[in-house]
This record gives structure tokens, C-alpha cells and sequence, in this order.
């Protein structure tokens, strides 16, 4: 395990506590064996006045829903010390009672609530306080001779401590096993089955001291012989099979739901296990993993469906056995393995899906170490039922809010770096979509700063172009819920009389064969969407043609006719066909300063009598197409298909 710690940028904080205890907090984040999302957690012990002059001992520990690698001053919370102590001394405390007490002894009433370690770190006597859960020491102690195991690692020059629950029942237990013990006789603690803690009056000594128990444990590793998992090649799965997972464990959750399939080499070897389905039915890394992970994945068998029910008797019976009057969560996975292609991870959202494929990643490595070393052997479930329905764990995950529209619903958008398909990415990601963005411009790949979109460069009048993005999207989120059918141009002006063959069949060819070329190609995967819905980019010149534009108008009014007849073929399927119709859009880029200017002086208006030429007298925006269009793919138009509606600010041909 490398130290991360650097002299000179540490000589910028030595007379700064709180920024030396951010430093190295983050120096602990960066390093994924050590900390892993929200893992671990830091503190530093200052003396401060306060406003009548009075010296307080204070503790600075991290907040509740900070993240060690990307910590700031401000995400820790001063709790003050003399409090801390004398709750540790009491022989219960509840959970309320902790929380209540340690938010009235802080001095900041604005700051974040303090760890739910606060207490154990209050009882340590050093100035700094680091706390991981380190993947090497876990997985050691995640055998069957665990505790031998750590106590061969490291002597007396650890103490080691039993598995109790995190929170007050641990400092406790601390309080009580270190009343007659020299500190100074230690380097560090190890709780089994959860992680490690080490502390020094100085912050770089209390870093390196972890870095060098963990070290230690690798050492451990290494000098066993123990393998690495083995690197097997990917093989293309079926994306339809991988839809029908998503769909499923949607059904499950009872709500949209993310999938994404990882095909890294290990991922594809942890799925060759022979013995895969024994092993994953033990349990998490840390028990604080249980939250986001559930105890167990999934295995996939043949039949997805009697996969998905198999994992909720055995979850509902898991819940039963240990039920003291909770109320259960949903019985659906939140990861899972395909056998022979590799790991899923499942949530409502991008973020959410990178954050457990993360520990999934680091799970399949720890587990595979510890079967080298008797077997995987995580906490019993009794233990892990108690931290998953531990009501200080689910604050964490109920701060969320309420869910927008499209949480968990995967939507994908032709023409989309710029104009009307750029506005409706951006429409779709504010209602929680996640968006697979296409567009012939590589520009796509950077035209959006949202990890809930992914640009694509793909032409789309290529059948090889259009059948990998569809592949890459499945594989990435899990399938297809919403369309955006938008890619289009605009071709010169040319009365029939002088059309070139090239023009109207570059017309076609773009604006309305891609358009069902996409269709036709999506529909496996919009059989299997959630409310599937799609909306293409028509345009007034259907209802209301213009000489000249015979090209662009003769395949928008095709486009209109594909829309009714997939209308009507496609609602057995629940899918819904529906077009919108924009004219005289120009917040788009062919539409420079220049090009509204001299077509406003072409008809005697100024630009903005142009831009509002219409019955309203509206200026139409990109985003406004962009609004109509969400709202079309959503829940207002559960019951239309096959309309066609125009957003032009009332054009009196149209009407
Ligand atoms: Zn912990």
C-alpha cells in the first residue's frame, strides 16, 4: 500500500489542525482498498474559544454524508468533547439519544451530523484519529481463522476487537476494553469483520500508521501466495436477455431501475466460478455495504424470471427471520451475477449504479482472497439484518427526496449535440433520465457535464453504427424506455423542376428512413422499456409545405405517416408513437446573427418581429420543443399515441 504523503504540500497546513485533518482525510479518500464511498471515517481534536472567551475541547469528526476523498473544513462537525466523554460512560444510550445529544453539543448548529463514531473517536486519546475499512484487513478477518489470522499479522501491536454494531454499542465496548490499557503499548485497532482505526498527535503519523497495517495485511497476502482473481475474456451477451434482467428487477424494486453490465476481465472471471453460487451467498465486505448492496447478489440462471423470485423468497425469508417490527424495504437485488459475462449492478440512477458496481469490484477480489484462506465468511445475517435496518443507516439513504419523473428511465436522443436534441437531453436529465446522447459530431462525447449522460458519435443512416450504440446502451444501463427520433438536416432550397438525385435521396435517407431504421432496430429493447414511449422531430412543412422544400417536406411528411402506422402497430406492445411539429426554431446554430438578419430584412420585419411572425407572437426556443417533447415521453400523455402536435406559436396554414 503507497503513502500518499508529500512534505511540501503538507508544510502548507501545519499550523492549520482542521486543514492538516481535510489533507489527510483525502489522502485516506484517494486510495479505493482503503475507503470506498462514504467509507471510513476521520477526526482531529482542537481547543477553541468561544464567543464569551471560554476555551472549549472540541472535536472535529466528519459529517454524515461526506465522502473522505472529497471532504472539505466544512464537512466536518465540532462536537464538543466534554459531552462525548460522558455519553461514552453511559451503560445504553439509543440511537435517537446519540443522535439528539451530539447535535445539542455542537458548536455549529448549520454543520452536518457528526459520524456515528464520533464517540469512539472522542475516547482515543490522540489528536488524530483515522478510521478505514481497508479491503486486505477485512478480507482477512473474512475467514474462518480470522482472529487468528490478525493476531498473527500483528502481535500485541494492535488491539483487536470483536464484531459489535458500529455506533454507540461499539465505543462502548472500546470504552470498556481500553480502561486499563497504555495507548502507547498500540499502533492501531482491528475490528473484525469491519475495518481498522490508528491515531498519533500528528496527522502524518497517523496516516502512515495505516498505510502500514494495512500494509501489513497485504504483506500477509502476498507472502501466502495468494492469487489474483483470474482475467477471463469478455463474450458478448444478448442484449435482449440483459433488457429482460432490467425489466425484471425493475418489476421487483417497483420502481425504474438501472442495470449496468460489467465485462472487466475479472468481473467475466468472478462469473466463471465454479462454485459461484455458494459464494455469493455469504454476504457483503463491510456491513455497512449492506445498504447499498443488499446481504447478496443475484445469480442469474436460465430463466431470469425464477432467478428474480428465487433472490425475493430467500430475501423476504431473511427478513422474517430476524423482523423486530420493521417494515421491510423492496425484495429487489442491487447487484448480481450473470454467470460467464460478468457482474450487474442495479439502481435508479447513474451515480448510483457506479457506486455499487465500485463495491462489487472490490467484494469479488476480497471474496476470492478469502476462499484461498478457508472461505469467505462474512458477519452472520442476524448481524448484517441489524445494520441494514438500522434506523441511523437508513436516514442515510432516505435523504435523498422524492424521486423525479424519470428516475431510473433510460432515454435515447438522435441529433443530440446541439439545437432541439441538445435541449431535450438536458429536459430529460432535469426530470432524472438517464440519456444515451447520439450524434455524427464527436463534439456529443464532451457536449455534456451530467454523468446521467453518455454522448455517442453514431451515423445514423449506418445499420453497423446504429446496432452498436443500441448494444452499448443496453449494456451500460440496461435497456431502452424513451426515443428522441430528432437527427435531421436541412437540405438547400431546390424546386422540383431542378432537383439533383443526390438531395432528395440525402433527404430520405436522413430524415426519414434513419428514423425507422432506429425504430425497427429499438423495438426489442422498447418491448422490454417501462412505459415506453417515442417522440420524433417532425416539422410544420407536414401540414404546411413551402415551395422549394420539396426534399425536406416530402420525408417529414413520411416521417408523420411512419408515426401513425407504428402508432397503431405498436400499441399492443404498450409503446407510444407520438410526433411533434416545430417551426421557425432559431436559438440553433445555423441560425446566426447574420443569416436572422437578412432573413427578417428578405420579409421587411426586423429580427424580432421574424422570430415572432406567428399567431402568438412567440419567440419558439429549443427548450421549449425540448419541454414538449419530455412532457409527450411522460406520464401527461400515458393515453395518446399516434398524435401529431405542432409547437410553432399558431401558424395560420396549420390551423
Ligand atoms: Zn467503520
Amino acid at each position: 500500500m503507497k503513502s500518499f504523503w508529500n512534505e511540501d504540500e503538507a508544510a502548507g497546513f501545519k499550523d492549520d489542525p482542521l486543514a492538516m485533518r481535510v489533507y489527510t482525510s483525502r489522502l485516506l479518500g484517494r486510495n479505493p482498498d482503503l475507503v470506498l464511498h462514504g467509507g471510513g471515517n476521520t477526526s482531529v481534536k482542537v481547543r477553541q474559544k468561544n464567543i464569551f472567551g471560554e476555551e472549549e475541547e472540541l472535536l472535529l469528526v466528519k459529517g454524515s454524508g461526506w465522502d473522505l476523498a472529497t471532504i472539505e473544513a466544512e464537512g466536518f462537525a465540532p462536537v464538543r468533547m466534554e459531552t462525548l466523554l460522558k455519553l461514552a460512560e453511559l451503560p445504553e444510550l439509543s440511537d435517537s439519544d446519540m443522535v439528539k445529544n451530539q447535535r445539542m453539543a455542537m458548536t455549529n448548529p448549520s454543520a452536518p451530523n457528526p459520524s456515528v463514531e464520533a464517540i469512539l473517536h472522542a475516547i482515543i486519546p490522540f489528536k488524530y484519529v483515522d478510521h478505514t475499512h481497508a479491503d486486505a484487513v477485512v478480507a482477512l478477518s473474512n475467514t474462518p481463522e480470522g482472529e487468528k489470522i490478525i493476531n498473527e499479522v500483528y502481535g500485541d501491536t494492535v488491539l483487536v476487537v470483536p464484531y459489535v454494531m458500529p455506533g454507540f454499542v461499539l465505543a462502548r465496548k472500546i470504552y470498556e476494553m481500553t480502561k486499563d490499557l497504555d495507548w502507547s503499548s498500540i499502533e492501531g485497532m482491528i475490528l473484525l469483520h469491519h475495518g481498522v482505526f490508528t491515531f498519533a498527535d500528528d496527522a502524518g503519523s497517523s496516516y502512515e500508521k495505516m498505510i502500514e497495517l494495512v500494509s501489513k495485511a497485504e504483506a500477509y497476502m502476498e507472502q501466502k501466495g495468494l492469487e489474483d482473481l483470474p482475467e477471463e475474456p469478455a463474450e458478448d451477451p444478448d442484449p435482449e436477455v440483459l433488457a429482460d434482467i432490467r425489466k425484471s428487477v425493475s418489476h421487483t424494486a417497483g420502481m425504474a431501475m438501472l442495470s449496468r453490465l460489467d465485462q472487466r476481465p475479472q468481473a467475466i472471471g468472478f462469473s466463471k466460478l465454479g462454485d459461484i453460487r455458494n459464494i455469493a451467498d455469504r454476504g457483503p465486505l463491510t456491513p455497512d455495504h449492506i445498504i447499498r448492496t443488499k446481504r447478496t447478489p443475484v445469480v442469474i440462471g436460465d430463466n431470469i424470471t425464477s432467478s428474480m423470485d428465487r433472490f425475493t423468497a430467500e430475501y423476504t425469508s431473511y427478513f422474517n427471520r430476524y423482523n423486530s417490527g420493521e417494515t421491510m424495504l423492496d425484495t429487489a437485488p442491487r447487484w448480481g451475477i450473470l454467470p460467464g459475462h460478468g457482474t450487474l449492478s442495479f439502481g435508479p440512477s447513474v451515480k448510483h449504479v457506479t457506486i455499487i458496481e465500485d463495491i462489487a469490484e472490490h467484494t469479488r477480489e476480497a471474496i476470492y482472497k478469502a476462499e484461498q484462506l478457508g472461505g469467505w465468511t462474512a458477519l452472520s445475517e442476524k448481524d448484517l439484518f441489524e445494520m441494514e435496518y438500522w434506523e441511523l443507516e437508513q436516514a442515510k439513504l432516505k435523504k435523498a427526496g422524492a424521486p423525479k419523473p424519470f428516475q431510473g428511465k433510460i432515454a435515447l436522443v438522435t441529433g443530440a449535440a446541439s439545437g432541439i436534441g441538445k435541449a431535450c437531453v438536458n429536459a430529460l436529465v432535469a426530470a432524472g433520465a438517464t440519456v444515451a446522447a447520439l450524434d455524427i459530431d464527436n463534439a456529443v462525447g464532451q457536449a455534456f457535464d451530467d454523468k446521467s449522460v453518455t454522448g455517442i458519435q453514431c451515423d445514423m443512416t449506418k445499420t453497423e453504427e446504429v446496432d452498436n450504440a443500441l448494444k452499448f446502451v443496453v449494456s451500460m444501463f440496461g435497456g431502452l424506455d424513451m426515443i428522441v427520433s430528432n437527427a435531421g438536416i436541412f437540405p438547400p432550397s431546390s424546386r422540383i423542376e431542378k432537383m439533383t438525385e443526390e438531395t432528395w435521396s440525402k433527404s430520405l435517407e436522413l430524415n426519414l428512413t434513419s428514423h425507422q431504421r432506429l425504430l425497427t432496430m429499438a423495438l426489442p429493447f422498447l418491448k422490454h422499456g417501462i412505459d415506453p414511449s417515442v417522440v420524433i422531430v417532425g416539422s410544420k412543412n407536414v401540414p404546411a409545405p413551402g415551395p422549394g422544400a420539396g426534399a425536406y417536406s416530402v420525408a417529414k411528411a413520411g416521417l408523420a405517416q411512419l408515426v401513425r402506422v407504428a402508432a397503431l402497430e405498436l400499441g399492443e406492445y404498450g409503446i407510444r408513437v407520438n410526433v411533434v411539429h416545430p417551426n421557425a426554431v432559431y436559438d440553433t446554430a445555423i441560425w446566426t446573427d447574420e443569416v436572422l438578419k437578412a432573413r427578417a430584412s428578405h420579409y421587411g420585419l426586423s429580427v424580432e418581429e421574424y422570430k415572432t411572425n406567428n399567431v402568438l407572437k412567440k419567440e419558439v426556443t429549443s427548450a421549449d420543443v425540448a419541454t414538449l417533447v419530455a412532457t409527450m415521453l411522460g406520464e401527461v400523455f400515458s393515453k395518446t399515441t399516434g398524435a401529431q402536435v405542432p409547437i410553432d406559436g399558431g401558424n395560420e396554414r396549420v390551423i
